[in-house]
């Protein structure tokens, strides 16, 4: 099959004949016909989560929507010719996590894209059928391409539930950040105020139905923020951005008995001057959150009635022969671009 490789450089290479994936009993074949091209493929080249302990050749790509060809003969939930989505993690099945259905949580887990599980920049990928989610026709393979980007914010939306949650702030404008102010509109939220410094990203959030988008590179966040919310800070305060700085906003600008959320991951060791006294004094609550697999199916049913916008996302295509170029794009121009997606077979 053809693929694009890694070998542990900084650069991918297009490999035409690349041996494709042998099925195990409990795990099925994808054949690729979306595959979102993500930032965090670009830390795994610069070796922040893995290395390649010898000399062979990966296949990265952790978003992965296609049609399965192939299914282990354990395979009960899904046959081929479904239309699917896969999840990246491969959870243990044998730990407390989960045996109770909280999978995600587990902590012996590995992950397709990740070596030593190749991913889906190619042709062919396999996975576990408990990875598997079966998308319907409405749904088209680029939505499924950049579906996983979305589903991790969406996830703790969910988890979160948004009880008296009236108004949100949102830090960061990347794709969680538009995933997360979607989410929060989802259920409900009554203002939502988005922060960032890209003004082409700003105006996107608009389009996505932010309230208020402020340019912190011209306006004063904190002063912007209680103006908007009667001095008081708001009922759930987000970050996406991952940066010390706005952590720490994060828990400012939260309203007394507020919640804040983190997401954004900080380069490198965080050194941050978490405001202990903030969070103790004004009674916040703090939640962390990636995967969530369980949010999964009622993201693809909000995507069916047409209450997300995941069409919107894809502002690039590309093959598998310019995959490594398309890349270097994405790492350029990360203020216009939202998500580039791999067609395999083009
Ligand atoms: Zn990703
Ligand atoms: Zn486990």
């Amino acid at each position: 099959m053809k693929a694009v490789v890694w070998d542990g450089s900084r650069e991918l290479k297009f490999c035409p004949d690349y041996p494709d994936p042998v099925c195990r009993d409990d795990w099925v074949v994808i054949k690729v016909m979306s595959a979102g091209i993500c930032t965090t493929d670009l830390h795994i080249m610069r070796g922040e989560f893995v290395s390649l302990p010898f000399a062979r050749s990966h296949i990265l790509g952790h978003e992965i929507c296609g049609v399965i060809t192939e299914a282990g003969k354990r395979v009960k939930t899904c046959a081929v010719g479904d239309r699917v989505v896969a999840e990246p993690m491969i959870s243990c099945g044998h730990c407390r996590y989960c045996k109770n259905g909280q999978r995600h949580l587990c902590r012996d887990y590995q992950e397709i894209g990740f070596p030593p599980n190749n991913g889906g920049y190619a042709q062919y990928v396999t996975v576990p059928e408990n990875c598997i989610h079966i998308i319907p026709d409405s749904m088209s393979w680029d939505e499924g391409g950049v579906f996983e980007a979305a589903a991790c914010p969406f996830g703790m939306i969910y988890r979160h539930g948004m009880k008296d949650v009236k108004t949100v702030l949102i830090q960061g404008t990347g794709v969680a950040g538009l995933s997360f102010l979607q989410s929060v509109r989802c259920y409900g939220a009554k203002k939502v105020i988005v922060a960032a410094r890209n003004p082409y990203r700003l105006e996107q959030a608009r389009r996505f139905g932010a309230d208020v988008a402020i340019n912190i590179n011209k306006e004063d966040l904190h002063d912007r923020v209680m103006d908007e919310t009667d001095g008081l800070g708001v009922d759930l305060s987000i970050d996406s951005a991952g940066a010390m700085s706005t952590v720490e906003q994060a828990v400012k600008l939260a309203a007394p008995g507020g919640q804040c959320m983190l997401y954004g991951l900080p380069d490198g060791e965080p050194d941050i001057n978490f405001p202990v006294r903030e969070i103790i004094m004004k009674q916040l609550s703090i939640m962390g959150g990636t995967n969530n697999q369980l949010a999964w199916d009622p993201l693809i049913e909000l995507i069916e009635d047409g209450m997300f916008d995941l069409r919107s996302y894809v502002t690039g295509i590309c093959t598998l022969e310019n995959t490594a170029e398309a890349v270097k794009e994405v790492a350029a121009h990360p203020d216009r671009l939202i998500k580039t997606v791999i067609h395999p077979w083009d």
